[in-house]
């Protein structure tokens, strides 16, 4: 079994949605994970947010303005009248079950029901145009096998349990439709495995009944070796271990969400990621395999804290880092990047919420100086401990750039620096000019 997983511009629209299935064609069994139209889902954090601040006129606006693209794409979809029939209705209940919310006291629990609701569309509508189309599946609803538990973490072990119950119902299907991002919580309740989740549910589902492989198709031919909105001159990476692409993805490259590469290493599962533009594309493909030392990407990471904690003596003071971490453990703020010298620890952190609260406590034992718009710059790669080379190159290329910390060591597969914000674009191409394209200067 493989598991294919499309993105939420891979079904935004119906022709969109006519290459998704001729993509999926084949006899081979599969589970097809959707995310929600493009655009669906912050439409829905759109109307939630009207919905908390009490603004009941502007969230049915919303509503209605998002039901009615949804009738254009019933219309452009479906052809039959009994398949345009059934596409109505569904929106219509799908919408009507959004609209109630407005009349009652709106909490997150109605926020996570709302946003779910871009998954449930996606795929049904999906499901009634291969019917129409005689193109036979099996529609299997994430929220009966997809779950989290106390700690808001996926359960494999129940994931794995239910998704098999839930196949071994149809065993000559070839052809199952699911939900990415949605899932219920340990109460039962629905939720969502965070903003991007789609990759996350379709690394999860391939982990949860060992699938041969997962695919991650995109609008982009791979995972590149630069950021392709700023940096001329990148290119796919053709393999990465499981272990750098798990860097890139947490330091910056878009294309994949970060905790997706987890449970398919778990399991060793390679995952592809596929362009729907250009099929035939080789992509990128991640796996086990290790190409060995050498550089392969670099990516950034936008939106971040420095947080510089000084005390008379650090180092030798025992337990100077313990009562650290244990603020950032309280506030469950986790740490990206660390540098510690005698006198003071740096370190970076990308959620702000308890930014404060954090500093306050830090105050209480340290001076305590933050540094805001600071960006991740992330050099991913095999860096064996045997060879040679690899930081001068990296300094070389950064030469002109000013650096605020380095991390080297933490593991075989990432050295990264922090600068300012606003000398992001020029260290991207500089490392890309540097490490990559020196041939071609
Ligand atoms: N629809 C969700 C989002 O926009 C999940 C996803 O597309 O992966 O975040
Ligand atoms: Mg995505």
């Amino acid at each position: 079994m493989k598991v294919v997983k499309f993105g939420g511009t891979s079904v935004g629209s119906a022709e969109r949605m006519f290459s998704v299935a001729k993509l999926i064609k084949s006899s081979e069994p599969r589970i097809v994970v959707l995310s929600a139209v493009s655009g669906t889902t912050n439409s829905l954090v759109e109307i939630s947010s009207a919905l908390y601040k009490g603004d009941k006129d502007g969230a049915n606006k919303l509503i209605d303005a998002l039901h009615n693209k949804y009738k254009v794409l019933v219309k452009e979809l479906l052809k039959t009248a009994d398949g345009i029939k059934k596409g109505n209705e569904l929106i219509d209940e799908h919408f009507e079950y959004i609209r109630n919310f407005t009349k009652d006291l709106f909490t997150i629990h109605e926020e996570k029901a709302i946003l779910a609701q871009g998954e449930l569309i996606s795929t049904a509508l999906f499901h009634y145009y291969l019917e129409e189309n005689g193109e036979k599946s099996v529609l299997l609803p994430a929220l009966n096998f997809m779950r989290t538990d106390e700690e808001g973490e996926p359960d494999l072990n129940y994931i794995s349990d239910n998704l098999k119950r839930e196949l071994k119902n149809y065993p000559n299907d070839k052809l199952f439709i699911t939900q990415g991002y949605i899932c219920r919580n340990a109460f039962g309740e629905i939720d969502n495995l965070k903003r991007g989740g789609s990759d996350y549910t379709a690394s999860l589902v391939g982990a949860a009944i060992e699938a041969e492989e997962i695919q991650i198709w995109t609008d982009i031919d791979g995972m590149h070796n630069n950021d392709p909105r700023i940096v001329k001159k990148t290119f796919p990476i053709e393999e990465l271990s499981f272990d750098e692409a798990a860097e890139l993805a947490y330091f910056g490259a878009k294309i994949l969400h970060p905790s997706s590469v987890l449970p398919a290493r778990l399991k060793n599962i390679p995952v592809r990621l596929l362009n729907t533009m250009q099929p035939e594309a080789k992509g990128t493909l991640i796996s086990q395999k290790s190409s060995g030392g050498n550089i392969k990407a670099v990516a950034a990471k936008d939106g971040i804290y420095a947080i510089k904690i000084r005390s008379g003596r650090m180092l030798m003071a025992y337990g100077f880092l313990r009562s650290v971490f244990e603020i950032f453990e309280r506030y469950k703020t986790p740490i990206d990047m660390i540098t510690t010298s005698e006198v003071a620890v740096s370190l970076t952190i990308d959620e702000p919420k308890n930014l404060e609260a954090i500093v306050a406590e830090l105050k209480s034992f340290a001076t305590v100086e933050v540094d805001k718009d600071q960006s991740i710059v992330c050099v991913v790669g095999d860096f064996l401990g045997e060879h040679k080379g690899y930081a001068v190159k990296i300094f070389e290329a950064l030469r002109n750039i000013p650096i605020r910390m380095i991390s080297y060591g933490g593991s075989p597969n990432n050295v990264s620096v922090l600068v300012e914000t606003k000398y992001k674009n020029e260290a991207l191409t500089a490392l890309n000019d540097g490490l990559f394209n020196s041939g071609n200067k």
